[in-house]
């Protein structure tokens, strides 16, 4: 099948703007999006289950009639592991323990020190009391989502894990609920939209208030959790999902042609970009691509998405190649190269970096142990994978002995003066040796 992707050089006139070109991002987002989930949202903080109950039974086909219906407890997500074969139940198990082995990592220990007047400092780290994870549900399941969002938050030690998924058509994917029983989820609220992540934010009388939505979704997913955010916290707001694999020539174009597609297929909005110094490869991949996707199931999805936003891209040197890829700052980094060990230091923006020829990003989304939620569009420039860190947070600690007080009060006094604070200035003078 011909396929009619992008192909331009580093060479060219105006490279950078079609580069440029390339990665802008149209939001798929519209005024009837905003003003349909402002409604759901506003709706479901009134009204609570009645409005859940009715908008589940409109915007996921089914007919449920009252709101403990969409609850899953504990003891029924064991059952549902139990009516899985055993080798999917198996492989969950394994993953489950790999992402919690790689997470368990980003453990960040509380810290202090003293001062030789007494004074002591430092920082207290405490999990989150609740979270809310959202796994998608609406075309497609994702049990691996379950994973990837659930085992930081329980390495973490968050107290209570709520997830919502829809179920539409009243189907209840059990293969999605074993992995809830694996991770250790302790509940399971079969609602989905903009209206599951309302109720999490402000609490029903049956899904309870949380303090941080997790989770990837669909354009009203992600711009229900952009609107109730304060209300509680979110992760991030993820966008299509991308690939960039720079090779220098040396890797096998079909493995290549495949991991691009392992992206495209995921929606038509994904993006796949091949970045090479062989312009000779990059025809081999061409070609291998073209082959190749007649035998692909998601055949259309990964030709609207490589003729629509994907790339082929020639460059000089291995230093352009990497200097092309800081730009991207792409969510998926492949490194097919000789020596990505030489190279990986020069990446500074990614959301994760697959190294070498044996390392293709499907491994990563399911089982090596790094998260596979990561930031999309270009955020990997100032942000980071869904981690341990996301489900913490941190207070600061200050004991002031007598001493420490009066030494700080004599710096704060005059600040506080300063800034015609009075009631500042004179509380740190209490503590003044001098005045005791
Ligand atoms: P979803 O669960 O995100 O959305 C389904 C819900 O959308 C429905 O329950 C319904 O409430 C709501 N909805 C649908 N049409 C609506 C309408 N017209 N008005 C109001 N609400 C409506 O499932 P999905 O649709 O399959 O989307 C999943 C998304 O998550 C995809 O974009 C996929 O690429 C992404 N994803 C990302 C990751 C990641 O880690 N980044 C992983 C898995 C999936």
């Amino acid at each position: 099948m011909k396929l009619d992707i992008r192909q331009f050089s580093s060479k060219d006139d105006g490279f950078r703007q079609d580069l440029d070109q390339l990665l802008s991002w149209e939001s798929v987002s519209d005024a009837n999006v905003q003003k349909s989930v402002e409604n759901i949202v506003n709706r479901v903080r009134q009204e609570g289950d009645a409005a859940l109950v009715e908008l589940t039974n409109c915007f996921d086909r089914r007919s449920v009639q009252s709101a403990a219906e969409l609850v899953i407890e504990a003891d029924e997500l064991a059952k549902a592991a139990e009516r899985v074969d055993s080798t999917i139940v198996d492989a969950l198990k394994q993953a489950a323990e790999r992402v919690k082995s790689y997470h368990e990592r980003q453990i960040q220990p509380s810290w202090q020190y003293e001062e030789d007047n007494g004074t002591v400092l430092g920082q207290q780290i405490t999990p989150l009391d609740r979270v809310g994870v959202y796994v998608p549900g609406g075309k497609a399941a994702y049990p691996s989502s379950v994973l990837m969002n659930v085992m930081p938050a329980k390495v973490a030690g968050v107290g209570e894990i709520v997830m919502v998924v829809p179920t539409p058509d009243n189907v209840v994917n059990d293969i999605v609920l074993a992995a809830a029983h694996v991770a250790g989820v302790d509940r399971v609220i079969t609602v989905g939209g903009a209206q599951a992540v309302a109720a999490l934010a402000y609490g029903t009388e049956t899904v309870p208030k949380v303090d941080k939505i997790v989770g990837p979704g669909n354009i009203y997913v992600a711009t229900a959790k952009r609107m109730v955010f304060g209300a509680c916290g979110i992760d991030m707001i993820a966008g299509p999902s991308e690939i960039l694999v720079v090779s220098d020539g040396l890797s096998n174009p079909d493995w290549i042609a495949m991991d691009l597609f392992s992206q495209a297929e995921h929606d038509e909005d994904a993006q796949s970009i091949l970045i090479s110094t062989d312009a000779d490869f990059i025809a081999k991949v061409k070609e291998s691509m073209e082959r190749q996707i007649e035998d692909m199931s998601r055949q259309e999805i990964i030709k609207t998405s490589l003729e629509g936003r994907g790339a082929l891209i020639h460059v000089d040197s291995m230093e352009e190649a990497i200097e092309v890829a800081n730009i991207v700052a792409a969510e998926h980094l492949e490194l097919s190269i000789e020596n990505p060990e030489e190279w990986v230091g020069k990446i500074r923006h990614a959301g994760a970096i697959f190294m070498g020829r044996y390392t293709p990003e499907a491994l990563g989304d399911y089982c090596a142990g790094p998260n596979h939620v990561l930031p999309t569009s270009g955020t990997a420039r100032f942000s980071s994978p869904l981690g341990v860190y996301d489900f913490q947070k941190r207070s600061s600690i200050i004991y002031c002995s007598h001493q420490g007080a009066s030494e700080l009060a004599k710096i704060a006094s005059p600040l506080a003066r300063g800034e015609s604070l009075e009631a500042h200035a004179v509380s740190a003078e209490f503590r003044m040796i001098d005045n005791a």
